[in-house]
């Protein structure tokens, strides 16, 4: 499942490919009709991500109405939000012309991002229509969700959750959320106060602060990897109660996600490991594939984690063996010697 720096990045992509244009939206699937219809010839006004939550603003096209009338709550020519979860097998596949927009918003004219971080698409099939004009290539798989520029399409396929919501729905879905260190503001009134929640959340509860990382509630975007990599540079043990965490650690705990989070956004990759400790691994650890793969000066895959998959091999700090065990149905990495 993407974490939510990926989300961010989508939510960038989106923006990028298609912020201000009016859209065909359709579902050539069909299991999304009723609610494409209702996004269908609008503008897309905004993009944005809260932790593994999606959220496109779509307008209605009035040329004669001020871009104000009518768009409060309950006016008549409110933004309609579509809300996109992608879980476990989400995508979004990406077409363009090639134009420079296109390939600066999803770094190539046809990419899959989504489940396993992404996917090099290579059919060769390049969009070119007769006459050598652009044309969208045809929906692959079941597409749930098409939006159609004049210069790219997205296709959504798999997604846990696709919906259209009321400005009230989507606050509503918000409330549930913790705050996610990528946004600006945290997704509090400040970001200290986006901090202070994290810890205040974490410390009312005896639940292992492993698990309640990969709460949404607790802090929103944080997926297997960030849980394991950001604890570990705490030297956190993950199975210590949230209770028990001292709130100095915490409080590191949210400073140190904020800087991992937001640079993993802007990457498309995540690295967590300090330039002194990326001594490849020689392929031990279990691939995980990320979008900066093959890129020049990325760092290697092998090199980019403290323990996320590196069970059985030695701690790049301690060199004790990194232990893994399964919590809440999801796999723990930990050093037993860093994290105590
Ligand atoms: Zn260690």
């Amino acid at each position: 499942m993407p974490e939510g720096h990926t989300v961010h990045r989508l939510a960038r992509a989106l923006d990028g490919l298609f912020g201000g244009e009016v859209l065909a939206v359709s579902s050539p699937q069909g299991r999304f009709a009723g609610g494409a219809a209702l996004l269908d010839g609008h503008r897309l006004v905004a993009a944005e991500a809260w932790g593994k939550q999606l959220f496109c603003a779509f307008a209605p096209d009035l040329p004669d109405v001020p871009a104000r009338v009518g768009r409060e709550p309950g006016g008549p020519h409110e933004l309609r939000w579509l809300r996109v979860h992608l879980g476990l097998y989400g995508a979004w596949s990406f077409a363009g012309d090639g134009s420079a927009d296109v390939v600066h918003a999803i770094g190539a004219p046809r990419r899959r991002i989504g489940e396993r971080e992404t996917t090099p698409d290579d059919s060769g099939d390049d969009g070119a229509g007769p006459g050598g004009g652009w044309a969208p290539p045809e929906p692959r798989g079941a597409v749930r969700l098409r939006l159609l520029g004049a210069h790219a399409v997205a296709d959504l396929t798999g997604p846990t959750a696709c919906e259209v919501l009321t400005g009230a729905e989507k606050a509503a879905v918000e409330a549930r959320l913790g705050p996610d260190p990528i946004r600006a503001d945290g997704g509090r009134a400040t970001p200290e106060a986006a901090r202070d929640a994290f810890v205040a959340r974490v410390r009312r509860s005896r639940v292992t602060v492993g698990q309640q990382l990969m709460d949404q509630a607790v802090v929103a975007g944080v997926g297997n990897i960030y849980r394991a990599e950001a604890l570990f540079r705490a030297g956190v043990d993950p199975l210590r109660p949230g209770r028990d965490v001292p709130e100095a650690a915490l409080a590191g705990i949210w400073d140190d996600l904020v800087v991992l989070m937001r640079d993993g956004a802007d990457r498309g990759a995540i690295v967590t490991t300090r330039p002194e400790h990326r001594e490849p691994d020689g392929g031990g650890a279990r691939p995980t594939r990320q979008n900066t793969d093959g890129e020049p000066g990325a760092v290697p895959r092998d090199a980019s984690f403290y323990v996320y998959h590196r069970d059985g091999l030695p701690c790049r700090v301690c060199g004790a063996p990194v232990l893994t065990k399964e919590l809440a149905g999801r796999n723990l990495f930990w050093c037993g010697v860093c994290q105590v």
